[in-house]
C-alpha cells in the first residue's frame, strides 16, 4: 500500500472512505475494533480475493477448515466463528442445549435448562455480557478478593450449571484459582470449562495450553493474529465443538431447527482470511516482526529527539492498555512533555495529529501520547514521524 507522504499529502487521492464521507486515519493506537480491525497482509488479502471468485458449501468448508486449524494449533477439534464475542455466546448456547434441537430453537428462553454459567468473582470482565444473549444467568463464585476451592465447588452445582467460564488473561488475578485446578473441579462435576483466550496467541505453539490444562472449549479472536476483524475460532473437545456447529448460523434455512446462532453469520471471505492469517501467524518470523516494530518505534522516537521539553521512550503497550518500560519487544513510543520547557500540552499535540491530512490517531494517556506501531500499515511510521515532528515544531 502506498502511504501518501510529504508534499503528496495535500493531493492525496480520495479513498473509498472519503467517498463515503469519512476520511481514513493512520492507526497509531493498535488493533481496535473501533478503527476497523488489524492491517491484513497482502497474502491474506489475496486469499480473500480468491474466495470471491467462487462460491462454496459453507458447512463442509467449516469442517475442513476446522480440521486445518485443529492440526495447526494442536487441538482435538476446531470451528471458525465470527470473533471471540460470538464464540462466548455460541459456546454458552452449546453447553446450555447440548445439541437439543427444541432447546436451541427456544433460546433465549431457558426454562427447564441448567441455566447458570459460573465464573470466579475475580474474573468479572466486559465480555461476560455475551453469555446473557443465550438467556443464561451468571453466578459468581467467591468474592472480588478471592475464590477458594470450597467456594468454587459449592457454586458448581451440577443440577443448575451448564458451563464454567474462565477468562484466560485473568488467570491467577484477584485471588482466583488457576485454570488447571478450577477446570478439574468443574470436570469432576461433569461441567465443561470454556476459556476466553482471545489475545493469548503468542508464541503460537502456546495456544494449545488452555485445552492441555483442562479446558473443554477455548476461543481466540482473529483480530489478534492480523486476520479479519470479524473472525475467530472455538477449539476443544470434539463433541462440544460439534454442538457449537449445531447452534451456529448454518442450515438456518435448510435444517430441521431454527438456529440460535443465525445473527453470528460468517461469509466465506472472512472464513478464508481467518485461516490464512492463522497459517501465516504460525509460519511467521516473529523475531523479524518484533524487530520491525523496534525500527518503527525508533523512527518515531528519533523525530522528536533534541526538541526541548519533549521526550520519547520505547515501551510495550499491552493488550490491557498498560505500559511496560524497558521491554525487549517495544511496540510503542511514549511521548511526554515538560510543561516548563515545552509550550503545548499533550492534548494539543494529540489534536494537531488528528487535525492533519491524513488524520493520525494515537493514545492520550496520563498526560502523554502513546503511539503504537503494531497495527500500522507498512511504512506508515515515516508519515507518523514526520507529522509528530511538525506537531512539536515551535
Ligand atoms: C477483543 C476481545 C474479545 C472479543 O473478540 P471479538 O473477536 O472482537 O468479538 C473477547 N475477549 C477479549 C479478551 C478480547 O480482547
Amino acid at each position: 500500500m502506498k502511504i501518501p507522504v510529504g508534499k503528496e499529502e495535500a493531493s492525496a487521492p480520495a479513498t473509498v472512505f472519503d467517498r463515503l464521507g469519512t476520511p481514513s486515519v493512520v492507526n497509531g493506537k493498535g488493533v481496535y475494533t473501533d478503527l476497523g480491525g488489524a492491517y491484513l497482509s497482502p497474502s491474506v488479502w489475496e486469499a480473500m480475493t480468491e474466495a470471491n471468485r467462487h462460491c462454496v458449501e459453507m458447512v463442509p468448508l467449516l469442517e475442513s477448515s476446522g480440521r486445518r486449524i485443529a492440526e495447526l494449533v494442536g487441538l482435538e477439534s476446531a470451528w471458525v466463528v465470527p470473533g471471540a464475542s460470538a464464540a462466548i455466546a455460541l459456546s454458552t448456547a452449546a453447553c446450555l442445549t447440548r445439541g437439543d434441537g427444541a432447546a436451541i430453537e427456544r433460546l433465549p428462553e431457558t426454562t427447564g435448562l441448567k441455566r447458570e454459567v459460573v465464573i470466579q468473582s475475580g474474573h468479572r470482565y466486559k465480555y461476560l455480557r455475551m453469555v446473557w444473549f443465550t438467556g443464561a444467568t451468571v453466578r459468581y463464585a467467591g468474592s472480588e478478593t478471592g475464590t477458594s476451592r470450597a467456594q468454587l465447588e459449592a457454586a458448581l452445582d451440577p443440577e443448575k450449571v451448564s458451563m464454567f467460564f474462565f477468562v484466560g488473561h485473568l488467570e491467577g488475578r484477584n485471588g482466583s484459582l488457576p485454570l488447571s485446578e478450577a477446570a478439574s473441579i468443574a470436570r469432576a462435576r461433569g461441567i465443561p470449562t470454556f476459556v476466553d483466550a482471545a489475545f493469548l496467541n503468542y508464541p503460537p505453539p502456546t495456544m494449545r495450553r488452555f485445552t492441555d490444562q483442562g479446558a473443554d472449549l477455548v476461543c481466540f479472536s482473529a483480530k489478534y493474529w492480523y486476520g479479519p476483524n470479524g473472525g475467530g475460532f472455538i477449539g476443544g473437545k470434539r463433541d462440544l465443538v460439534r454442538t457449537v456447529s449445531q447452534v451456529d448460523f448454518t442450515r438456518f434455512e435448510s435444517g430441521p431447527v431454527l438456529r440460535f446462532g443465525r445473527a453470528f453469520k460468517l461469509d466465506r471471505f472472512t472464513l478464508v482470511g481467518t485461516v490464512a492469517a492463522l497459517e501465516e501467524w504460525f509460519g511467521m518470523d516473529h523475531r523479524a516482526r518484533w524487530a520491525g516494530y523496534a525500527r518503527a518505534v525508533s523512527t518515531i522516537a528519533d523525530s522528536v529527539r533534541g526538541v526541548p521539553g519533549v521526550s520519547a521512550e520505547p515501551m510495550f503497550f499491552t493488550m490491557e492498555e498498560t505500559l511496560e518500560r524497558e521491554s525487549a519487544t517495544p511496540n510503542s513510543v511514549r511521548v511526554s512533555f515538560d510543561g516548563k520547557r515545552f509550550p503545548r500540552s499533550a492534548a494539543q499535540v494529540h489534536q494537531a495529529l488528528w487535525e492533519g491530512n491524513p488524520r493520525v490517531v494515537v493514545h492520550l494517556m496520563d498526560g502523554a501520547l502513546v503511539i503504537a506501531v503494531d497495527a500500522m500499515a507498512p511504512g506508515a511510521e515515516d508519515l507518523v514521524a514526520r507529522r509528530l515532528k511538525d506537531a512539536v515544531a515551535t
